[in-house]
């Protein structure tokens, strides 16, 4: 069914940059034969699933969006994708996003822009736009994003979705095409609270193959499905409701808040006093990690590769060729960041910028358990509404900040403003997905 809702939909949706029906069809059949022959199954077998398309995936291409790996086919696995497969969990296809996830509407995919299925002129969010799309439009029941600055959670905020975000270093970022490492964590996106609670338990976890990945057990998340926020210390920060937002999305946010108190939690505001910060820090310290990440393309290796007079040459037309003009900005604005001279004023400042913001949650989290958010300014806008890249950089600010300090972050569907879905974030302390979750699940 999910298959024939994809043909149905996919033509105006276009969530996916390759489908995989062929090994879809195998990875149920398998299933079935082993419901068949009495055996056990895990939670997710059987279960439909999208994979962005900068998570590698052994035979099937991955292409970050990106015309440079248009033709790459990964000889190994993503940890997450052999986790999944583990349960016997069915992969539908590599979904669309922004070109190396970059961007937050893929507009920046160097193929084609997805469409948000509330309403087709507008974008699915980013830069896991395919991921939402194809959950929202029912041609997956899962998928997996990543998110630097938002990518899962401002995508499902879009779309009507579920979309966690893990702590740094929850999930393996094994075989996850780095943008900006120290920022990346792979998520789930689902429709509600349980299955994201149920494909966070088959990705989560050590990874040996991480180096950042941290060596503690995951819990069961599903045991955080209980609908009790009793006590529960809610804290809003009064930074992330002021000038910017669109007014119907701040008073959907409050009435969501009004249940809260209602259901028994403790509000107050609290302050991040760095918040506005934040997302030039972030401007700076992603596209620095992306310009040494991105380096690696120049066609020698793999990937595209333009004939040139000699090698100087041929990297040129290759990366001039094989990168779109968003990923061009920002291995410039990281290079000019990094560059002698720059070091100190640019790169090293937006560190420090990083750690009052992390400080900012240390403080705010003595006093509450969560913090409660929008999770984006505004609804989904209009395909080529933002033209303006600063524009764009906008939409990520009450995300970006749950990344530069590590947190785990979760975006629920909070109602409609105008017939489109609004977010609704919230953020928890180092490794307390269980709470949140629980938050969220009360709330759904
Ligand atoms: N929109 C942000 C950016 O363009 C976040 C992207 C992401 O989380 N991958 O960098």
């Amino acid at each position: 069914s999910s298959l024939a809702r994809t043909d149905e939909v996919e033509p105006t949706i276009r969530s996916y940059i390759t489908e995989t029906r062929e090994q879809a069809l195998a990875q149920a059949a398998a299933v079935d034969a082993k419901i068949g022959r009495g055996e056990a199954i895990a939670p997710l077998a059987g279960i439909p699933g999208a994979i962005k398309d900068n998570i590698c995936t052994r035979g099937t291409r991955t292409t970050c969006a990106s015309k440079i790996l248009a033709n790459f086919v990964p000889p190994y696995d993503a940890t997450v994708v052999d986790k999944l497969a583990a349960q016997g969990a069915v992969v539908t296809g590599k979904a669309n996003c922004d070109e190396f996830a970059m961007g937050g509407s893929t507009e920046n995919s160097g193929f084609f822009v997805s469409r948000n299925p509330w309403d087709t002129d507008r974008v699915p969010g980013g830069s896991s736009g395919g991921s939402a799309a194809a959950v929202a439009a029912g041609e997956a029941v899962w998928a997996l994003g990543s998110d630097t600055g938002g990518s899962i959670r401002q995508p499902a905020a879009y779309c009507g979705n579920v979309g966690l975000k893990p702590t740094y270093g929850r999930v393996s970022r094994y075989g996850l095409v780095a943008y900006a490492s120290s920022l990346d964590q792979i998520g789930p996106i689902t429709r509600d609270v349980t299955d994201c609670a149920l494909v966070l338990n088959a990705i989560a976890g050590y990874d040996a193959k991480d180096s950042t990945a941290i060596n503690i057990d995951a819990p069961d998340y599903t045991r955080a499905l209980v609908n009790n926020v009793k006590g529960l210390r809610v804290g809003l920060p009064k930074e992330y409701f002021g000038t910017g937002i669109q007014p119907e999305v701040a008073t959907t946010i409050k009435k969501a808040v009004d249940q809260l108190i209602a259901m028994g939690a403790e509000v107050k505001e609290v302050s991040l006093p760095h918040t506005e910060y934040a997302l030039p820090a972030y401007y700076l310290l992603a596209p620095a990690e992306a310009s040494s990440n991105l380096a690696r393309y120049d066609g020698v290796g793999f990937g595209h590769r333009a004939p040139g007079t000699d090698i100087i040459d041929m990297y040129k037309k290759t990366r001039s060729e094989g990168f779109g003009p968003e990923v061009k900005r920002r291995i410039m604005l990281g290079t000019y960041a990094l560059s002698s001279g720059y070091y100190d004023a640019y790169y090293l400042k937006a560190l420090q910028v990083r750690t009052l913001v992390k400080q900012d949650f240390d403080q705010a989290f003595a006093e509450v358990d969560v913090l409660v958010t929008p999770t984006a300014p505004t609804t989904a806008f209009k395909i080529g509404e933002l033209s303006d890249p600063l524009a764009m950089y906008l939409q990520d600010i009450f995300t970006i900040p749950v990344n530069l300090a590590g947190l785990p972050g979760i975006s629920i569907p909070c109602g409609f403003v105008h017939g489109l879905p609004v977010g609704l974030q919230i953020i928890g302390k180092p490794l307390a997905e269980a709470a949140i979750i629980q938050a969220a699940y009360t709330l759904e």
